[in-house]
């Protein structure tokens, strides 16, 4: 690991320092896998200055190198999953949610993302051999419906203590999009007091489309939510947690996309996450959930049921 501190990085100066520190780059890691233009903004730096730290910043962290596949087979034996609570939903999912990657959920309203967040904060309290990672949750809310209620109700259907859960889940309100993005530094920190293994963003995107509206405001937009979904798994990776994010789909016909049923932040979106799935209503109170995107599992349907219980088959 490397042990000098960004302080210590040629062309760093105090001033200097203090502005990579509030954009977040506190490691020398960080620095070191950034791109010139992206540290120049932070820093107040022309890209010349920053692609000179970028390097040397490079020399002195370990940026690692190529692995071979056995080994990381041997990783990915680590990777920690959480039970949905339903059979159908898990094994579409190849066991729950992983840790150390992005799961999206979307879908139209009421299609039940909130719902499912709500039962992995409890499940993944629970022990190993119950389904849980017996961790934490943090909860970024950018629409105030985390309802500890809901939590009771699921808590009470397992038979489980609600003042220890709700003990464990951690939330915070994001007020808007740049708001947002920094409460995932805050959950660094967070993470390093309280054993996190899940982080719910619920909505990962309607700041972003409520605040850059139009053709014009678009790439800017997806700058930022690429910007901020790479922070998210970053933080499942660092601290191997799973990331559940929740993603609307256009209302109505886009302008810009066309299809009602898009998710909104497009191709970036789709490509940051690991997994995607597609939820939709059915008949009595049953959802239709779809993996559309999967790095190793094939696409395909489950159904599942929203009860006062919870998730369930
Ligand atoms: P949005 O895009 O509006 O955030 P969402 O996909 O997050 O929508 P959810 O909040 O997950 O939607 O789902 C809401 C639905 O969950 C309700 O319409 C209802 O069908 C079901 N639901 C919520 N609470 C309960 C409960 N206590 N008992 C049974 N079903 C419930
Ligand atoms: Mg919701």
């Amino acid at each position: 690991m490397a042990s000098k501190t960004i302080e210590e990085l040629p062309g760093v100066g105090p001033a200097t320092a203090d502005k990579l520190h509030e954009a977040g780059y506190n490691d020398l890691m960080a620095i070191a896998v950034a791109s010139p233009q992206m540290l120049a903004e932070a820093a107040e730096l022309g890209q010349s200055s920053a692609q000179k730290i970028i390097l040397a910043a490079r020399h002195e962290a370990d940026i690692g190198g190529f692995e071979t596949g056995d080994a990381i087979l041997e990783k990915r034996k680590k990777i920690g999953r959480i039970t949905t609570g339903s059979k159908a939903l898990n094994e579409l999912l190849g066991g729950g949610f992983e840790t150390q990657a992005i799961t999206e959920l979307y879908g139209e309203f009421g299609s039940g993302k909130t719902q499912i967040a709500h039962q992995l904060a409890v499940n993944v309290t629970m022990p190993k051999d119950q389904g849980g990672l017996d961790g934490d949750t943090l909860w970024i809310d950018s629409e105030n419906t985390f309802r500890p209620s809901r939590i009771g109700q699921m808590v009470t259907a397992l038979e489980l203590d609600p003042e220890t859960v709700l003990k464990r889940v951690h939330v915070a309100r994001a007020y808007n999009s740049h708001h947002q993005m920094l409460l995932v530094d805050k959950a660094m920190e967070e993470a390093e007091k309280f054993p996190i293994k899940l982080l719910v963003v619920d909505s990962m995107t309607a700041h972003f489309r409520a605040e850059y509206i139009g053709r014009g405001a678009l790439a800017e937009r997806q700058q930022l939510l690429n910007k901020h979904m790479h922070a998210l798994l970053r933080f499942g990776d660092i601290y191997d947690a799973a990331i559940c994010a929740t993603n609307q789909v256009q209302a109505k016909p886009d302008a810009f996309f066309g299809d009602p049923t898009r998710p909104i932040g497009g191709h970036i979106v789709g490509h940051t996450a690991t997994f995607r799935i597609y939820l939709r209503k059915s008949k009595g109170g049953k959802r239709i959930a779809r993996l559309t995107d999967s790095p190793n599992l094939p696409e395909g349907e489950a159904v599942f049921m929203v009860t006062e219980g919870g998730i369930g088959d």
